[in-house]
C-alpha cells in the first residue's frame, strides 16, 4: 500500500520473559502495564511522583464517551476505545450514568449505523426527564457513557502480581547499551534497565534525545466543582462542554463542569477566569441547576496533544536514520525501493492522549501490548497511530531533511 510507506510495524517481537519498563504512571502507562501483564509480561512502572496518577491523570473525574458525529479516524478510534471501556472496565469504577449530547442542529446527526446504535434521539421533554433538570434542546442519549476517577482506575490496573511500581524516580535520559536501554537519573545513576522500554510520560518525552523531535503540544484546561441547589442531576450533559453529576458519591448536589482549553500552555494553574467560564458553560447546558457562585474544588492540567489529535502508539523512529533512508520520499518511488523503517529497538511510546485520554487509554494499552507481543491483528490501526507518521508526512512534503552525513 503506497500510502503506508515507512509505516510498516517493527518486525521484532519480545518473549514475554523480558520484563517491560514503563516510564509514567498516568492513565497511559498504567493501561500499558495492565495490558502487558495480561499477556504474561512482568512490568516495572517508574514515575517521578510518589503516587500513581499524579499529573494530568490526577483529574478527579473524566468523561468516557463515544463520538457520535463525524466519520473521521479520530471518531472511529474513540468509538472502538469506548466499546473497549464498556467491555473491560469494572462497573464500580466506570460509572455509567449516561450522557445527553444536546442537539444544536439536526444536521449534526450520527452518520453510520454503528454510531446510531450507541445513541437514541430524545425530544427536549424526554431528555429533561432523563436528566432530571430542564433542558432547552433535543438530545442524543448515550446510555452506556459515564465517568471515571482516573486515579482509581490506574490503581486498579496496577493491582497485578506481575506489575511493580517504582515511585519517586525521575528519568532524565535514556542510554542505549548492547543489551537494551538504561533509564538514567539526574545524577546519571541507572534507575533500571531492560531491552523493552515504553515511554508513557506525556509531553515530558521531549526531555529524551530519542523522542525530542515528536511533534506534541500542551493544551491547558480546568474543571470546577459547583454546588447546585436545583434538583439532583442524573446524567452527564454535553455540548462542546460538559457537566457531570454526583462524582462525590456522598454529595449528589456537587456537579463537575469542564473543561476549558488553552493551546500551547507551558504550565497549568487554576484561574478565576476559567472558573467563571466553567460556571457559564454549566448554566448554559442546564439553566435550572442554580449553581453557587464559587467553585468548591478546581483542577487544572495539561493535555498532551498531537497535530492530528490521534495518540502516538508504537515503536519510536530513529529520526536521523529515517531522514536518510526516506529522504527522497516526495519523489514517489515505489514502496519496494525503501528499506524497512528504522526504529530504536525496544523503545516504544504511548503518548498524545489529548482530551480523550480517559476514553482511549485502555484501548491504547491493549494495542501497544498487541504490537509488542507480535500480535499484528490491529496492524492497520497501529499504522495510523505510529509515532513516525508525522516524519513521513513532512518528508512527503519535502519539509524534513537529513542532517550532514
Ligand atoms: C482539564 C482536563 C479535562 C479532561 N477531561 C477529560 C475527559 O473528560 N475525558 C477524557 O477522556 N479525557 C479527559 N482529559 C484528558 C486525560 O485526562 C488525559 O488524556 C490523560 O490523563 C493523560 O494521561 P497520560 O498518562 O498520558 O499523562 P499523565 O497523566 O500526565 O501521566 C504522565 C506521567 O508521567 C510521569 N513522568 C513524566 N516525566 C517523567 C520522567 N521523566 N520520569 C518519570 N516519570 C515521569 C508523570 O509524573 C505522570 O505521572 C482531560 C484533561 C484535562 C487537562
Amino acid at each position: 500500500m503506497t500510502d503506508k510507506i515507512g509505516l510498516n510495524l517493527p518486525t521484532y517481537s519480545y518473549n514475554a520473559k523480558h520484563p517491560a519498563l514503563i516510564i509514567g504512571a498516568g492513565l497511559a502507562g498504567c493501561a500499558v502495564a495492565h495490558a502487558l501483564a495480561k499477556r504474561g509480561y512482568r512490568c516495572t512502572i517508574v514515575d517521578q511522583h510518589a503516587t500513581v496518577a499524579a499529573a494530568t491523570s490526577a483529574i478527579p473525574a473524566a468523561v468516557i464517551r463515544p463520538m457520535i458525529t463525524g466519520n473521521t479516524l479520530q471518531a472511529q478510534l474513540t468509538n472502538h476505545a469506548f466499546d473497549f471501556c464498556c467491555n473491560s472496565l469494572p462497573k464500580n469504577i466506570f460509572i455509567q450514568c449516561g450522557l445527553l449530547q444536546l442537539v444544536k442542529t439536526h444536521a449534526a446527526a450520527p452518520l453510520d449505523k454503528a454510531t446510531m446504535d450507541m445513541a437514541s434521539l430524545l425530544c427536549t421533554d424526554d431528555a429533561s426527564t432523563v436528566a432530571n433538570t430542564e433542558l432547552e434542546s433535543d438530545a442524543w442519549h448515550i446510555k452506556q457513557a459515564g465517568w471515571i476517577n482516573p486515579a482509581t482506575l490506574c490503581n486498579h490496573w496496577l493491582d497485578h502480581p506481575a506489575i511493580e511500581y517504582k515511585p519517586n524516580a525521575q528519568v532524565t535520559a535514556l542510554h542505549q547499551t548492547e543489551y537494551g536501554w538504561q533509564l538514567l537519573s539526574n545524577d546519571l545513576q541507572v534507575i533500571d534497565e531492560s531491552s523493552l522500554v515504553i515511554l508513557a510520560n506525556a509531553s515530558d518525552v521531549k526531555a529524551f534525545d530519542q523522542s525530542r523531535q515528536l511533534p506534541i503540544s500542551q493544551i491547558g484546561g480546568q474543571i470546577d466543582y459547583f454546588r447546585s441547589s436545583g434538583s439532583a442531576l442524573r446524567t452527564i450533559i454535553s455540548s462542546n462542554r460538559y457537566i457531570i453529576p454526583g462524582t462525590q458519591r456522598s454529595d449528589s448536589q456537587l456537579i463537575v463542569s469542564g473543561a476549558t482549553h488553552h493551546r500551547d500552555q507551558a504550565h497549568s494553574c487554576v484561574t478565576a477566569a476559567d472558573t467563571a467560564s466553567n460556571k457559564l458553560a454549566a448554566e448554559s447546558l442546564a439553566p435550572q441547576l442554580s449553581l453557587a457562585n464559587n467553585a468548591e474544588l478546581s483542577f487544572s492540567g495539561l493535555r498532551c496533544a498531537t497535530p492530528d489529535r490521534l495518540p502516538m502508539v508504537g515503536a519510536l523512529p530513529d529520526t536521523a536514520q529515517f531522514l536518510n533512508d526516506y529522504r527522497d520520499l516526495r519523489h514517489g518511488r515505489p514502496a519496494t525501493q525503501y528499506p524497512a523503517p528504522p526504529y530504536h529497538p525496544g523503545l516504544y511510546a504511548a503518548i498524545g492522549l489529548g482530551s480523550r485520554g480517559a476514553t482511549q487509554a485502555a484501548y491504547v494499552g491493549d494495542l501497544l501490548a498487541a504490537l509488542i507481543s507480535g500480535d499484528h491483528a490491529h496492524a492497520s490501526t497501529l499504522q495510523s497511530l505510529q509515532p513516525s507518521r508525522f516524519l513521513i508526512r513532512q518528508l512527503r512534503r519535502g519539509l524534513a531533511q537529513a542532517g550532514p552525513a
